[in-house]
This record gives structure tokens, sequence and C-alpha cells, in this order.
């Protein structure tokens, strides 16, 4: 019998000769760098990375996992804070490769490889006028991004990513490529609609398409006091749909568009997509410039894509917990104040999502993500570099969270980390925990998918 080193190799040889694309593993030159997620400090080394190029290949990975009891990684933008896009010792299963995209603009829908990113499908769809809302950041996997749900700069006016998903192809734990839609596996439809990879893996999205070109959006900067703070959140709850903001209280950067006086000085960073008449964008507007005299504002008329420019942060590592709200009292306003300065990490923020509109005209229980009747998002992240602060940060973020309320409150699986089974089970709130472990139970019972926000399969 062969020694188990010299089995593996065996094993990968083989696997390599059955894919159309490639498999990297320790002894090829581009190990190191197929190994690395967006969060850099993330450093495990696995057996091999398989950059797919078919949805065949991903089946041949996904088999050969199974039968093998090795590891197995899905990675599509590899944004994953936990860094489940990657593995020590196991099978990784790297998207970023298949990026192929078909626009039919007729039927204002695209279906497009899951290994596209937020910003290059919104470029290339944005060149025919129209768009599907995804994230803030361009370079987030449209894989992860979808699965999870999708919070983005369209939320009220369309609603989540989710909403604008019509079918999807996903390769099953037993290697099956299936097709799933409303009409055809539509519990497997219900389930990867916020369930993420714990029921398979996506290889293409058929996304629904909105006519949108110029909107008024982009950055306004104001002085954070706990009545700006408030404010921001009331402004967009009372704007129209059209609107969709984020409000990120952090301290200012040092960016040349901040005045200096301004640098390290807590701010309240609005950003904003108006879909809607350009020339009422002036008064949409209008009541967040009144929140305070603004250190930067770059709101204005532009093309939707235009979003997506500029790059942000690269952080080694990141802490975060987040949680579903309705409302922002002011002794929080006060409390995110107090505490972002005693943050010691590079950088830290409290992002405020605010819902409702298309989102929540959605039933609850209509898919995975059940978080529609929530008015409020929010979102503490502390971004750093040494792996040796994990636990301070970790506090920190934590405290924060729950003086402004979290109390258990459930959260958002794509903004979660490496989570315990109670934060889980409130991610999927009602009915939803229930389900999805049954339906694990029936797609996925080895839970061959487990590198995840893992759902258990029900017991048997
Ligand atoms: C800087 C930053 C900004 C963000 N902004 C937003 C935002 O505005 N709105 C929002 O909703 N979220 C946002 N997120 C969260 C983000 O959507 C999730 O972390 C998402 O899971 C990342 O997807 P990815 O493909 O880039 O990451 P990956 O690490 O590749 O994947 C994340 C998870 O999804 C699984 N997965 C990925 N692709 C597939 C696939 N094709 N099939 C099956 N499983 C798959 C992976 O196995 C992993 O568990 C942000 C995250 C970061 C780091």
């Amino acid at each position: 019998m062969a020694a188990p080193e010299q089995a593996q190799q065996i094993l990968m040889d083989d696997l390599r000769s059955q894919l159309k694309g490639e498999l990297i593993t320790a002894e090829d030159p581009g190990y190191d760098e197929a190994r690395q997620v967006f969060f850099k400090g993330i450093d495990r080394r696995p057996l091999a990375v398989a950059r797919v190029a078919s949805a065949d290949d991903v089946a041949r990975v996904v088999t050969t996992a199974r039968e093998s009891e090795l590891e197995l990684a899905v990675r599509s933008g590899g944004h994953s804070r936990a860094g489940y896009g990657t593995s020590e010792g196991g099978l990784v299963i790297d998207l970023s490769g298949m990026k192929e995209l078909e626009i039919d603009a007729g039927n204002k829908t695209a279906w497009i490889e899951t290994g596209i990113t937020a910003g290059e499908y919104t470029v290339a769809t944005g060149e025919r006028g129209l768009v599907t809302g995804l994230g803030d950041t361009g370079s987030v996997g449209i894989g992860g991004i979808t699965l999870a749900g999708g919070i983005g700069f369209l939320v009220r006016k369309n609603g989540l990513t989710i909403d604008d998903l019509l079918a999807a192809d996903v390769v099953t734990a037993d290697g099956e490529v299936v097709r799933v839609s409303e009409e055809s596996e539509p519990d497997l439809f219900w389930a990867i609609r916020g369930g993420e990879n714990n029921f398979g893996i996506a290889t293409r999205f058929q996304l629904r398409l909105h006519e949108i070109s110029e909107i008024v959006g982009g950055m306004l900067i104001l002085p954070a006091t706990p009545e700006a703070i408030t404010g921001f959140v009331e402004a967009a709850q009372d704007a129209p749909e059209g609107l969709s903001a984020i409000g990120n209280v952090m301290l200012a950067p040092p960016m040349p568009f901040i005045p200096e006086a301004a640098h390290g000085k807590p701010v309240l960073m609005g950003l904003f997509a108006y879909v809607g008449p350009v020339d009422q964008g002036e008064a949409v507007i209008a009541p967040f410039r009144a929140l305070g005299e603004p250190y930067a504002d770059m709101v204005r008329p532009i093309r939707y894509p235009a979003l997506y420019e500029g790059e942000g942060p690269e952080p080694r590592f990141a802490s975060g917990t987040n949680f579903f709200a309705d409302s922002l009292e002011p002794a929080a306003a006060e409390a995110i104040l107090d505490q972002l300065p005693q943050s010691s990490a590079p950088m830290k923020a409290i992002q405020l999502r605010v819902l409702g509109g298309a989102l929540a005209r959605v039933r609850n229980d209509a898919t995975a993500f059940a978080h529609r009747d929530r008015g409020l998002f929010v979102n503490v992240a502390a971004m750093y570099m040494d792996a040796g602060e994990k636990n301070t940060h970790d506090a920190w973020v934590n405290d924060l969270a729950n003086s402004l309320g979290k109390d258990g409150a459930g959260g958002y699986v794509g903004f979660l980390g490496e989570e315990d089974e109670e934060t889980l089970r409130a991610a999927y709130p009602g009915g939803t925990w229930e389900r999805l472990r049954g339906l694990k139970r029936r797609y996925d019972p080895d839970n061959l998918f487990r590198l995840n926000h893992n759902v258990p399969p029900a017991d048997g």
C-alpha cells in the first residue's frame, strides 16, 4: 500500500488529469498566490487549489473530496471573514476563473458564472444601462454575496440580491448539477437564498437586471455628533424608497478630500444611491446635508457603476459582529461616539444601513434570509494587521454591539465570522433554522459542505 503522502500525490495527479481547469499544489510555483484570500493574514495551506473551469470540474472536485474525506472549501471572491474560502490540508474550489456573462437585454436578465466579482458584473451590465443590486464593494464575489442575501446600494429600491435571483445551477454533495428556481427544486432554491454554501456549489446564476443608468449618489462626510447619527437614520427611513443609504461612523482617515483638521476625528461617512428623477436628487439628499457642515460632499449625478470605483482598505484580519434592529436611540449614538476612540484597531467602523422598501415587501419565510421585517442593519467592525490582537478587537466589537442593543438579536450571515451555533440559529429566525436543517439532511446528510456558517443536518 502507498504511504499516505504518496497516496495523496496519486489522488491529486488523478484529479488534475480529469480537470479542464488547473490544480495547484504546494510544489507548483503559483501555490502561495493561489492559497491567498482577501484577508491576507489568513495563512492556511490547502492540499490543493482547484481553479475550476466548468460545473463538471466542480463536480469532480466535490466527488474527490467526498470519497477521500478531505475538507472542502469553496471560494468565489474570497471575502469570508472566517476564511471559509481556504482550508488547512483540504481541497479548495476556486471559482474566480469562471466569469462568463451572457446578458439578455430584451428580457432584462443575465446568466453569469459565479466567479465574477460585484464590480466586474456591474461594469459589464452597466454599459448596457442595466444593473442588479449587490453590495458596497466591487471586489466581493457574486458567489458569496448572493448566497448570503446581498444587502447593497439598491436594497430599498429593488430588495436584496436574492430578490433578483431567478435561477441557479448548483452542484450538490453527490456531484450532480441541478437547475434550481421557483419551478425546479423549489426547496433548494429557497435554501440557497440566504443559506450560503450549506446545500451546494453554485456555478451559474440567472439574475434580473433593472434599467438604471444615471443616479444621484456618492459620499457625504459629516462631523459625527449624536444628533447627526440618529438624524441620518431617521432621514434615510423617511426618504423615498428610491434612496438607499449607508452610514459609516468612523474616525476620519487621512484622505486628501477630508480637511486635515478633521483627520482622526469621528465622522459620519454617508454613501448614497438615489434611483429616481435626477432633478429630484437635490431635495432627497438635502435632509442629510442639513445634519452638519459637511467635510466633503461628493454626492452628484453619476453613472451607477461609478459607485464601485476606487479601492477600499486591505486589512489582514477583521473582527466583527452585526444585528438587525428597528431604530437607533440617542443613547446608542452616544455609545458609538464614546466607544469608537477606545478601539486600538487601525480601522474601525459602525455601519448603519436603513432597510425597508422592496426588501420588506417579500415575506419573511419566502427565502432563507428572514430579517425582512427589521428596519435597520447595524454592523460593527475592527480591521487590524496583527493576529495576536484578535481577542482585544473581538471584545471591543462585541461590547459595543451589546451596548447598542444587540442582546441576542439575529445577524446577517454575510458579515459573520466563525460563530457558535446560538449565533447561527439567531441568524435564521422563526422556522428558518429548522427548515434549513431538514433540507440539509435531504441534500447534504453527511455535511460535506461544513466549512461555512454550518447548518447541521436534522437528526434522523
Ligand atoms: C470589504 C467587504 C465588504 C462587504 N460588503 C458587503 C455588502 O455591502 N453587502 C453584503 O451583503 N455583504 C457584504 N460583504 C459580505 C460578503 O457578501 C460576504 O462575506 C460574502 O460571503 C463574500 O463572498 P465572496 O465570494 O467574496 O467570499 P468567499 O470567501 O469566496 O465566499 C464566502 C462564503 O460563500 C461560499 N461561496 C462562495 N462562492 C460560492 C459558490 N459559488 N457556491 C457556493 N458557495 C460559495 C464560500 O464557501 C464561503 O463560505 C462584504 C465583505 C467584505 C469583506
